[in-house]
């Protein structure tokens, strides 16, 4: 077996010692109790101080084996750490094979002084058998398989030559002693001993098959934890670099389009109209670079969580309405109908002013761009149940359902718009992160060819998250 198959095997026996270590003290408490009903009540004319002495002794070992296993590296829900690997492993066993020896000699002692082979109690041998075929290995299995077959044997055949002292449990069988024939003691000895074979096979084959699942999701599960870390990683340091390029872009850009602006504006000299025409549209280009790495940026900075340390108590019709204001003329020119119903008293809420007008230039800017000229987009708002409502709606070329399950994501855009609508695909994806930086929620409805709407939701502020 190699190291990484007993690594999850160590967790698993944890787990397992310490059912044991806990099973034990409600023994204790159990056997201490019913000793004292059969010393008190039944009267019972049995070895008492011989019996609470080996109570006693499991007392002792039980609090060892607690401490040391709380001391060492045995957590009793958590997973050792993969550099133990195979020592742990070992060291678990061990403890394994240490708890139930230390167990089968106390029953054994136990089981002595109250009728050997007579007590019905015997049987507790073969849940010793059950944990050895849970816990251990197939030569760690056989060895207690043994020891126990021994034991059972020893009880009934060195009681019954009288090299043990027999205690017979009187008050059950009267002056019948069953130890006094061979047969029983032969009988019960191949009983229990059969048992327990029989027992452990079918335990043990059980918990092969268990094992070989347990051992391969706890493989799979940590591949995938390390793979994930991995992507991490590596997502963090792209997230970086995207950072650290479209910063140092933009300087250059805004140098070189306010040059162009100068030259545009006849600064270094006149022009022919054609170099002017190719002025205008190398400074609309760069606009549109610019407004994309700006976009970029503001990706990172939302994904940095840093939005929340700048809201504050706004109007947020009083960011909406300064955003249509901006986009009245441009639907002027595709005379398009652009309508504003603001609903009356909307309570303020905490928002981010920037990023909110961030919003709506988004959705309003992609309303009036895949509305055809003559259409209608229709601004609103609404005191909702969850919160402030802003519905944007227009009678454009709507979306798909598949383009709508989509939609959010960084650089989507619709098949159908990549050839005659500019864009980056990256506006919703940026919207999606404010909207949810400020706990909100954002969603879509279309028709193809018949239009869209789109409504965010931003949570009322309570009294107290506004102070
Ligand atoms: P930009 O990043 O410059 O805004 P974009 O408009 O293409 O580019 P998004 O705003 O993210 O990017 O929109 C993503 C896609 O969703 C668009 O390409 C378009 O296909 C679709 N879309 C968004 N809003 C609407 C709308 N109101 N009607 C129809 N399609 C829309
Ligand atoms: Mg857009």
């Amino acid at each position: 077996m190699n190291a990484n198959v007993e690594m999850p095997r160590t967790m698993y026996f944890s787990y397992h010692l310490y059912f044991f270590v806990k099973a034990r003290w409600l023994f204790i408490s159990g056997a201490v109790v019913v000793l004292l009903i059969a010393k008190n009540i039944i009267n019972m004319d049995l070895p008492f101080n011989e019996l609470f002495i080996t109570l006693g002794i499991v007392l002792l070992y039980n609090i060892f084996f607690w401490l040391y296993m709380r001391k060492t590296n045995f957590h009793e829900n958590q997973c050792c750490k993969s550099e133990e690997g195979i020592q742990g492993w070992k060291q678990a066993t061990r403890l394994a094979r240490a708890q139930i020896v230390f167990d089968l000699a106390a029953l054994f002692f136990l089981l002595h002084f109250s009728g050997g082979v007579e007590n019905p109690f015997i049987v507790f041998f073969v849940l010793h058998m059950v944990a050895a075929t849970i816990l251990l290995e197939r030569t760690g299995v056989m060895l207690i398989a043994m020891l126990i077959t021994g034991m059972i044997c020893s009880l009934g055949f060195f009681e019954h030559m009288g090299i043990l002292k027999h205690h017979h449990l009187g008050n059950f069988y009267g002056d019948f002693e069953p130890l006094k024939s061979i047969l029983f003691v032969t009988g019960v000895s191949v009983v229990i001993s059969a048992m327990n074979i029989c027992l452990s096979l079918l335990v043990y084959f059980m918990m092969k098959e268990i094992r070989r699942h347990r051992d391969t999701i706890v493989l799979l599960s940590e591949d995938l934890a390390k793979k994930n870390e991995r992507l991490l990683k590596m997502d963090a340091r792209r997230k970086q670099t995207m950072a650290i390029a479209s910063h140092d872009l933009k300087s250059p850009i805004d140098a070189v389009s306010s040059y162009l602006n100068m030259m545009e504006a006849g600064y270094a000299g006149d022009l022919t109209e054609k170099q002017l025409g190719i002025i205008t549209k190398s400074i609309s280009r760069l606009k549109k670079l610019r407004e994309f790495i700006s976009d970029v940026l503001d990706w990172q900075t939302i994904e940095r969580g840093e939005l929340r340390q700048v809201m504050k108590i706004e109007n947020v019709e009083n960011i909406l309405s300064d955003v249509v204001d901006d986009y009245k003329d441009t639907a002027v020119r595709k005379n398009i109908t652009l309508n504003y119903l603001p609903a009356d008293n909307l309570p303020d809420i905490m928002v981010s002013k920037n990023r909110l007008a961030q919003v709506f230039d988004n959705l309003i800017s992609n309303a009036v761009k895949y509305t055809d000229d003559n259409g209608e987009v229709t601004v609103k708002t609404n005191a909702g149940r969850d919160g402030v409502e802003i519905i944007i709606s227009d009678n454009g070329i709507g979306l798909s359902d598949d383009d709508i399950s989509h939609l959010f994501e960084d650089f989507y855009r619709s098949p159908r718009v990549k050839k005659s609508y500019d864009g980056t695909g990256l506006g919703l994806s940026v919207v999606k992160r404010i909207v949810d930086a400020h706990h909100g929620n954002i969603t879509a409805k279309s028709e193809i060819n018949k239009g869209t709407t789109f409504t965010v939701t931003l949570p009322f502020t309570n009294e107290k998250e506004s102070k």
